[in-house]
């Protein structure tokens, strides 16, 4: 048997004749570059996030750089981000010409620290990203409480959370702002580079719409400088397609896990679950100090894993000009030594979930 870690062949074959057809759509209009498929995903995402506001992008990351800069954040600024996360998340914040401040994650959540942002607040903190990792939503609560005491901005960084709740509350519905991905793998997923930006206001829509399009208020009329941050019609028909199908995807990406859980708990550290939180499952990760034999015995098995992410960001190359060393975030660093992502999307067979869970316990009973 071989399980690979996502499967997105199998995802197309299951929406194969709706999938062609709207590709085909968009070819007979020809309207490739903010066509009306474009505006119809916006709007459905809108509605399928409970925001008002949709404006979708060339991709997750610029999407949080249009994000940070409709809400004036730039140079001198500085941005709390979770140091594991993707580069995605942080690069935005340089982009826009902002400090990246790193802050240590939870053991509880592999989020954020929330008690640990008061800390990194200075006088030129102007926001927060937290990061719905894996598809399990950060405490807004807490979060929106900080962020009013200190007068902060939030961006959530939700490329892993789409559809993902907590007390009911999807992302940017406390905040204002939320950001996605909707790379080939994410649970939303383009056939190609894709992101969006949800919003509340109506300000910020305008703003960010101008922003990804050149500035532009006309054709050739323009405000001020943006960018060309668009995204693709044909990838916005694919989009929509797939949104159809979203909500049961998402149910049966829990299924899966509720499954995972019985079966691994006790064997592993299964992924944080509470009530309070609606999580969506983009991985399923588990945790294992054994984790480097585990992947290469599930290797051997046939079973492809993954992991997310294998370096703290304060450590990379990338990140080095910051001045981190080893042990200033010692969650994140132990975490990158023991988290391991399993096979979890829809198309997973129960076949498949059994065969992955059995090597999981052969494993252990070594
Ligand atoms: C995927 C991802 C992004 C960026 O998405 P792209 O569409 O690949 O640019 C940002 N943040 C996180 C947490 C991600 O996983």
């Amino acid at each position: 048997m071989h399980i690979p870690l996502v499967d997105l062949k199998a995802n197309y074959v299951s929406i194969k004749t709706e999938i062609d057809e709207a590709i085909q759509t968009v070819i007979d209009n020809s309207s490739f570059i903010m066509g009306e498929r474009l505006r119809a995903f916006e709007e459905e995402f809108a509605k399928a996030s409970d925001m008002n506001h949709c404006i979708g992008c060339a991709n997750g990351t610029v999407a949080v750089e249009l994000a940070l800069r409709t809400l004036g954040i730039g140079k001198g600024d500085e941005v709390i981000c979770p140091a594991n996360t993707f580069i995605g998340t942080t690069e935005s914040v340089t982009s826009a010409g902002a400090k990246v401040i790193f802050v240590d994650c939870s053991e509880e959540t592999y989020n954020i620290d929330i008690t640990a942002i008061e800390d990194a607040i200075t006088p030129k903190t102007k926001a927060i990203i937290p990061v719905h990792m894996y598809g399990r939503m950060t405490d807004m609560d807490a979060i929106e409480k900080l962020a009013k005491a200190h007068r902060l901005h939030i961006i959530e960084d939700a490329a892993h959370a789409h559809l993902s709740e907590f007390k009911g509350k999807k992302p940017g519905v406390v905040s204002g702002m939320a950001t996605y991905s909707f790379f080939p793998a994410k649970n939303l997923g383009a056939f190609g580079d894709a992101g969006g930006v949800v919003c509340t206001l109506d300000s910020h829509a305008k703003k960010l719409e101008m922003l990804r399009n050149h500035g532009r208020i006309a054709k050739y009329d323009h405000e001020f400088e943006g960018f060309n941050y668009r995204m693709d019609t044909l990838q916005a028909a694919i989009l929509e397609v797939k949104l159809r199908h979203l909500h049961k995807w998402t149910e049966q990406r829990r299924a899966i896990a509720a499954r995972y859980d019985e079966a691994l708990s006790g064997i592993v550290i299964t992924p944080p679950a509470h009530p309070d939180y609606y999580h969506v499952y983009y991985m399923y990760v588990i945790r294992t100090p054994k984790r480097d034999s585990l992947k290469d015995f599930l290797k051997e098995k046939g079973i492809e894993t993954g992991i997310h992410y294998p370096i703290p960001l304060h450590l990379l190359q990338a990140y080095a000009y910051l001045g981190h060393k080893k042990g200033d975030f010692p969650v994140s660093e132990q975490l990158a030594e023991e988290i391991l992502s399993i096979p979890i999307y829809p198309e997973l067979s129960e076949e498949q979930q059994d065969y992955i869970i059995n090597a999981i316990k052969e494993f252990f009973k070594h």
